[in-house]
């Protein structure tokens, strides 16, 4: 082939089609789990489609290994906003001894750290119970249409391409490919090209607890000494916490940019490759500063550093309402809330992370997720859940984490069941009935005290 060689032709084929499914799930983190459970346990035949050969998307392949979103700071006191299937879950990940205890995060609201070989079998576990099925080591590769519906979602595996009939799909792929080759339109970035940064995670062993006591709380300051020296990091500050086995913490600090800066961008390969290794590199920098600066980090060493980079942001979903910051700082009110975020704008930016909380102890501190951010305009059997739903970027730079994400994919996979049971398009069911069964199955929509 000669370099000027710019397309080659692939010759039409038949595809196998493998299966046909009610509601076929693109991808397996926190909105995927919770949209098949949440189908499936509603009767449906539903199916999960997963790059990986496990469940848990950025929070186990990305090594994330911390909740955030479940709690929020409702007028000055911190309590769990985030229910249904994510009690399930949390449920499952504690009795398998992977759960640690809330711990507060800046003294305004609580996370809570787990173990990932516990969320990986938790999340097996809680969807078979459904009855969901999971297809791992699939890639989706692109949809099939007749006019505004997707019949068909390909996947390219082991056993060679084929094809997964379905009535409703829904994107839960963190980067909106479905809806991407949908031909749904969505935004990436703030639209001046900038996404928030990713980070590569890793978690380090062999640390001595008693040593370390707090040493979240000194190592920043650490850090800024250092600089002082001359020392350059990725970014201010970091976040070193511990796991629930306190000789294990993670380690939350690198940043990935291009040469020019800017965030790399999660759906472009060569970015992704490059990223991958520069992660890689700035992992092993920390770490040495790590073992050098900060006390019971001595005898440390790196125990994981996750398959991948961790992506924050890429495509989102420009739907009948985008979720706005506004939205979060003023604890916005939806009529057709589905659930809530009390999460606040978490904003990756070059060299630092800003954060805009809403009034603490004024406001209630969480604002409802409206249904309508699920619903891609012109494609009429696809709801997007997590963090590639219709949001802005800011809006995104909040309700992106966890809890937000379990509660879009509850409401996703019960949506798509009413649809299924009404014989109406996702953007016309009875959004009323949604909320009745959403908080039947133990979901709260904040709509009284939590
Ligand atoms: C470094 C970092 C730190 C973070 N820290 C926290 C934190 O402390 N707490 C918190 O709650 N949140 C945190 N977040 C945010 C949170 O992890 C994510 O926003 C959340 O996981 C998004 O969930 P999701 O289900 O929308 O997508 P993802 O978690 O991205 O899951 C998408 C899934 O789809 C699969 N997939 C994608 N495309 C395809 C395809 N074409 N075919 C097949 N499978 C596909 C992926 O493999 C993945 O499993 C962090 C994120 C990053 C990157």
């Amino acid at each position: 082939m000669s370099s000027a060689t710019e397309y080659v032709l692939e010759p039409e084929r038949h595809v196998p089609v493998r299966a046909e499914y009610e509601v076929v799930v693109l991808g397996g983190g926190p909105a995927g789990i919770a949209a098949a459970a949440a189908a499936a346990g509603h009767g449906r035949k539903t199916l999960l489609v997963e790059r990986y050969g496990f469940l848990g998307g950025m929070g186990t392949a990305a090594g994330v290994t911390n909740f955030c979103g479940l709690y929020a700071n409702v007028h000055g006191e911190i309590r769990q906003v985030v229910h249904g299937i994510a009690d399930e879950l949390l449920a499952r990940i504690d009795r398998l001894g992977g759960l640690n205890t809330p711990h507060l995060v800046f003294g305004k609201t609580k996370a809570q750290a787990y173990d990932t070989p516990a969320y990986k079998c938790a999340a097996d576990d809680l969807l078979l119970a459904k009855g969901s099925e999971v297809l791992f080591h699939a890639l989706g590769v692109g949809v099939l249409m007749d006019r505004d519906a997707i019949t068909a979602l390909l996947v390219e595996t082991k056993s060679g391409r084929c094809a997964l009939l379905g009535r409703i799909f829904i994107d839960c792929s963190g980067d909106a490919d479905l809806a991407a080759w949908a031909g749904a339109p969505f935004e990436l970035g703030d639209g001046i090209g900038n996404m928030l940064y990713p980070t590569t995670m890793f978690r380090v062993n062999g640390v001595d607890p008693a040593a370390a006591g707090e040493a979240w709380k000194l190592i920043p300051n650490l850090m800024e000494d250092a600089e002082r020296r001359g020392e350059r990091f990725p970014r201010k500050g970091a976040i070193v916490r511990p796991q629930k086995n306190p000789v294990e913490w993670r380690v939350n600090v690198t940043q990935i940019k291009t040469r020019n800066g800017k965030a790399i961008d999660g759906t472009d390969a060569g970015e992704l490759s490059t990223g991958e290794i520069e992660g890689r590199r700035q992992a092993l920098a920390f770490f040495e500063f790590l073992r050098r600066a900060a006390p019971g980090f001595g005898d440390a060493y790196i125990v994981d550093i996750p398959p991948q980079i961790g992506i924050r942001e890429t495509r989102r979903i420009t739907g009948r309402y985008q979720l706005t910051g506004a939205d979060v700082t003023a604890c916005a009110s939806f009529p057709d809330s589905i659930g809530v975020n009390g999460w606040p704008i978490e904003n990756h930016v070059a060299g630092d992370v800003l954060w805009q909380w809403p009034p603490i102890p004024q406001s209630r501190g969480f604002n409802h997720l409206p249904y309508r951010m699920l619903l891609p305009v012109g494609v009429r059997n696809l709801l997007v859940a997590g963090r590639c739903a219709s949001m802005t970027h800011d809006g995104q730079s909040a309700a992106r984490v966890s809890g937000g994400c379990f509660v879009m994919g509850q409401a996703a996979g019960t949506a798509a069941h009413l649809a299924l049971a009404s014989g109406r398009d996702v953007a016309e069911i009875a959004v009323h009935h949604l909320q009745a069964i959403l908080e039947q199955d133990g979901a709260y929509l904040g709509h009284d005290p939590a």
